[in-house]
């Protein structure tokens, strides 16, 4: 690997476990999208010294953890890709997790990614040291000792478990949707499913035909809309691979459509009517009855919580072995749920569709900065990123898909692109000034959150409904509550006027070689 462009390199300070840290310019926490487009990136920029380290045991993020029966993307694949990777050959037009996982496999194969993996090194602790101006990187499998720091952990990575009293002395087989037990058959068994987000209406599907009898726990019901997904033909696949321009031409088509799409959540409540008017009638086509139809019925804005697309999910439920319960669960009893009315359901399994730690990720409570404080602590007011990427008191860190920066009605993909110009661009004026050091201004993060919330009211998700957009104190700190071509713009820049630099002739020699 090349050496350190901007800091003098020095001998390599003892880690916690004694053995020397590895150097190295970038540390790359995460192997999702995000990590392996940042280090695709970086390859073509030249740059060589990185490591990404990644806890499990291959790549691809949420399409490795995710394998649940059923799991695909809800975004067209010829938008939910990189648009430096274009896969003229996808199978669907919403491709299937083994899919998305190959093409995120391919890419770190292609681009010769593997030098650089560190596959089972789990972030256990990272620090900032202010005398040598670096990064101090725990895993679970070494230390690394780096300039800049990227956590591309990702917002959908930690599994979130209810908090219901009983649950963890279930005594049949429990597991989260991400961490679908593929060795357990759930044939013939009694099944209870909890929570109906975007992962249970893809599995449920699929698994109510097989399980004996499936009861299915509802807190809120969320908007359905129809699936468009099919199978592409061989002559789109054979267009798209001659005719690059023709998959490029797609891709913008759904962009904008997709963009349009946002003015029903941040202008106009009317933009959304229609939309609520098509779901409406595929809950009232699919669902005749008329009382399993009412527990169907969303209670909330359209766009206030993430929009589901299925066609399977409503005929699931009308199945005869299967049951959905909308009454509040009380607690867990050897192999009962017992509900809030004194009902039971005795179930072998509980499948839980309950989301993740999206404003709470645990890696905010690993990473500390410069007053040693954690990210988690230095928060509790709220997480606030500049451009998403970069947090107050935490130099040379970037955070990939940080707060504000999701989406409800576009690809993250996008997103996550726009945020690797910024960091690449970050990277070229550090070089060109030979600088150390970056840090996040307060008052340049102050007025870009500030902005930011300003927007906020008025919003559909700030319409009433619960969900997981919001923190604890009830800010939306997950949502980039405008147009994404904004924020693209926003980031094809380093703002270097937002920072406190510091350059490499500043940082003691002394220090680095501590
Ligand atoms: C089932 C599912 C479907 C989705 N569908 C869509 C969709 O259709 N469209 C869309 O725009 N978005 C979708 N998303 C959101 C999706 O998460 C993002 O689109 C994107 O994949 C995020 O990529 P990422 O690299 O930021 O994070 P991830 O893909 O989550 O990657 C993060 C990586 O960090 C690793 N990691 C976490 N903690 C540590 C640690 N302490 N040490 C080391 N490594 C660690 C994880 O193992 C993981 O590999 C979906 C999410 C889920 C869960």
């Amino acid at each position: 690997m090349s050496s350190l462009a901007a800091v003098p390199a020095g001998p390599a300070k003892q880690a916690r476990g004694g053995a020397p840290a590895d150097r190295v310019r970038i540390a790359i926490v995460g192997s999702g999208f995000a990590g392996l487009g940042l280090a695709i990136r970086l390859k073509q920029a030249g740059i060589e010294d990185f490591v990404m380290l990644e806890r499990a045991a291959d790549v691809g993020g949420t399409w490795q953890a995710n394998t649940y029966p059923g799991c695909q993307c809800d975004v067209p694949s010829h938008l939910y890709s990189f648009s430096f990777a274009p896969n003229p050959g996808w199978t669907r037009t919403y491709s299937r997790q083994p899919e998305i996982w190959d093409y995120l496999r391919g890419l770190a194969d292609r681009h010769d990614l593997h030098p650089h993996i560190r596959l089972g090194h789990e972030l256990t602790g990272a620090s900032w040291d202010d005398d040598e101006q670096r990064w101090h990187v725990h895993t679970s499998r070494g230390d690394w000792s780096a300039q800049i720091l990227v956590d591309a952990t990702g917002p959908l990575s930690h599994p979130k478990l209810p908090a219901i009293r009983g649950l963890r002395r279930f005594e049949g087989k429990v597991f989260h949707s991400a961490e679908w037990d593929h060795d357990h058959d759930l044939t013939g068994e009694r099944v209870a499913v909890i929570g109906t987000g975007a992962s249970a209406i893809q599995f449920v599907p699929r698994i109510a035909g097989r399980v004996g009898k499936l009861h299915v726990f509802q807190r809120t019901a969320p908007w359905i809309l129809p699936h468009t997904d099919r199978p592409t033909t061989r002559l789109e696949r054979r267009l798209y691979k001659a005719l690059p321009l023709a998959q490029k031409a797609v891709r913008a088509g759904v962009y904008a459509a997709r963009e349009f799409f946002l003015l029903g959540y941040i202008k106009d409540r009317r933009f959304a009517t229609g939309a609520e008017r098509v779901a409406k009638a595929h809950l009232r086509r699919q669902v005749p009855d008329a009382a399993l139809r009412a527990k169907l019925r969303p209670h909330f804005r359209l766009g206030c919580k993430r929009i589901l697309l299925s066609n399977d999910w409503y005929p699931a439920l009308m199945r005869p072995n299967v049951e959905l319960v909308t009454d509040e669960i009380s607690h867990v009893h050897g192999r009962t749920i017992v509900l809030a009315d004194g009902s039971e359901r005795e179930v072998d399994t509980i499948i839980l569709g309950t989301g993740f730690h999206v404003t709470d990720p645990p890696t905010a409570r690993l990473v500390r900065g410069r007053d040693g404080r954690t990210i988690a602590q230095a928060s509790q007011a709220g997480i606030q990123a500049y451009r998403g990427a970069t947090l107050a008191g935490l130099p040379n860190l970037f955070k990939l898909i940080g707060p504000n920066t999701g989406l409800g009605h576009n690809s993250m993909i996008y997103m996550i692109e726009a945020q690797l110009n910024y960091v690449i661009d970050a990277l070229r004026v550090m070089d060109e000034g030979d600088i150390a050091t970056f840090e996040i201004r307060p008052e340049a993060l102050a007025a870009y959150n500030a902005k930011i919330q300003s927007k906020m009211p008025g919003t559909v998700w700030m319409s009433g409904c619960s969900s997981w957009y919001l923190d604890a104190n009830g800010n939306n700190t997950t949502i980039w509550p405008d147009f994404t071509f904004r924020f693209r713009h926003h980031t094809r820049r380093f703002d270097v006027g937002a920072y406190a630099l510091r350059r490499s002739a500043d940082v003691p020699r002394t220090a680095v070689a501590a």
